[in-house]
């Protein structure tokens, strides 16, 4: 797109991550004119950056409003998962490997109660009989108890994002990248288009979904929603297929085994800004971690280290609508731990804002209240907040 040029579509989105990506998708396979603007490359920010995990890490500490989206998502990510895999050619790779909750310790009685609530199908295990869900963990340190679910999946999120491309470009959809959106284009409190280094785009309808960096770009013009960066830093184990066969938490930290045997383990949260620097700290960390949890690990090579910037929302709660001060900009932003999980039922629940249509939950916990909003980004604090 060369420089001053100019262009009409009925939805722009700004921001080619995971959210991006399938509010693109869903809008798209919907008859939707729709063009996305990434300022780095697609899918290579937090959403490259995450475990894949399709569950809260702790479900129990979330409001009804981020469990309300992740049960969704849990619903149909398998069959959107499959289409994708068919139209793009690359697999995203969904495995339904479960997950074993260790060391849950006071909170198990918030933990059943959640369940019984919600249906799950959580069992606890302990001594010996861990064994049969993880054969590999090890009991050196004292008696253990394990609460499993066999119901939850993971995707490989590099793949996923890689996919989702593929799709949207089969589909269609344009994405401009290395395109910033650096300002909104207004007439009579109705938004008109972005002001972006490469020239205008001007569109029905705009959807901010530029994960950690919404609130920057927000800022300098409207009130903004509380979301800030918080990073995490993960590494991978380059180990061999059943060395870790199910998802494993324990003390925060966690451990997934991917198709092919490599193990990702992670991951910090850390009030930085816009750092995304790797420690050597928290590299032994984890790795200390992951030789705790499975000892086996010791013979394999960390492969890599890298981190990624969450979106960080107070209590995890995303902001999904209208922005008040602007008719026709939309947000869908602020995912901050749950991006995957939630993400599909935050994008579902936007288009269907977008197209007037019924939604499938109660969009009233992710509107952007006057309470939700702020005037200074700097001033948000999210240490207190999951
Ligand atoms: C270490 C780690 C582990 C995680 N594990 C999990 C997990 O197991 N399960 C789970 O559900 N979630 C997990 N998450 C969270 C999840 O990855 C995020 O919530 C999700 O990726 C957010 O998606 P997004 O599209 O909003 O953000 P991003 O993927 O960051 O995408 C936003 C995009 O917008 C672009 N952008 C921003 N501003 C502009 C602009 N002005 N102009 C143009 N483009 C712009 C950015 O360049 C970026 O590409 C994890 C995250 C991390 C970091």
């Amino acid at each position: 797109m060369g420089k001053q040029s100019v262009m009409k579509t009925a939805v722009l989105i700004i921001g080619a991550g995971i959210i991006g990506m399938l509010t693109a998708r869903l809008l798209k396979q919907a008859g939707v004119a729709v063009i996305i603007i990434e300022q780095g490359y697609a899918g290579k920010e937090s959403s490259w950056a995450g475990g894949g995990i399709i569950s809260p890490l702790y479900p129990w500490r979330y409001s009804d409003a981020v469990t309300r989206l992740a049960l969704w998502g849990q619903k149909h990510y398998p069959a959107i998962l499959e289409d994708i895999h068919a139209n793009s050619g690359i697999d995203p790779e969904y495995i339904q490997s479960g997950l074993l909750y260790l060391d849950i310790g006071d909170e198990l009685e918030q933990a059943i109660q959640w369940e019984q609530q919600f249906g799950y199908d959580f069992k606890c295990f302990s001594g010996e009989d861990l064994k049969t869900i993880e054969a590999g963990l090890d009991y050196s340190h004292g008696e253990r108890q394990g609460w499993f679910t066999g119901s939850i999946g993971q995707v490989r999120n590099p793949r996923l994002v890689k996919a989702l491309r593929e799709d949207l470009l089969k589909l269609g959809v344009t994405i401009e990248q290395q395109t910033q959106a650096q300002a909104f284009i207004s007439e009579q409190g109705q938004v008109k288009g972005v002001v972006t280094d490469k020239g205008n785009f001007y569109a029905d309808k705009v959807v901010l979904a530029g994960g950690a960096w919404s609130a920057r770009l927000l800022e300098k013009w409207l009130k903004t929603p509380k979301i800030a960066p918080v990073k995490g830093q993960m590494i991978v184990f380059k180990a061999e297929p059943g060395i870790v066969s199910r998802i494993v938490l324990s003390k925060g930290r966690y451990l997934i085994p991917r198709k092919d045997g490599r193990v990702v383990v992670g991951s910090t949260v850390e009030f930085k800004d816009f750092d995304k620097t790797t420690t050597e700290s928290v590299l032994q960390e984890l790795v200390q971690e992951a030789h705790r949890i499975i000892p086996a690990l010791a013979n394999y090579p960390v492969e890599k280290q890298w981190a990624g910037l969450r979106p960080g929302s107070i209590d995890g709660v995303p902001y999904i609508g209208e922005h008040p001060e602007l008719k026709n900009l939309y947000l869908n932003a602020g995912h901050f731990r749950n991006g995957v999980v939630i993400g599909l039922a935050s994008c579902q629940l936007l288009v269907n804002q977008l197209l007037a249509q019924e939604p499938i939950v109660d969009p009233a916990p992710y509107a952007l209240t006057e309470e939700r909003l702020v005037e200074d980004s700097r001033k948000i604090d999210l240490s207190t907040t999951i």
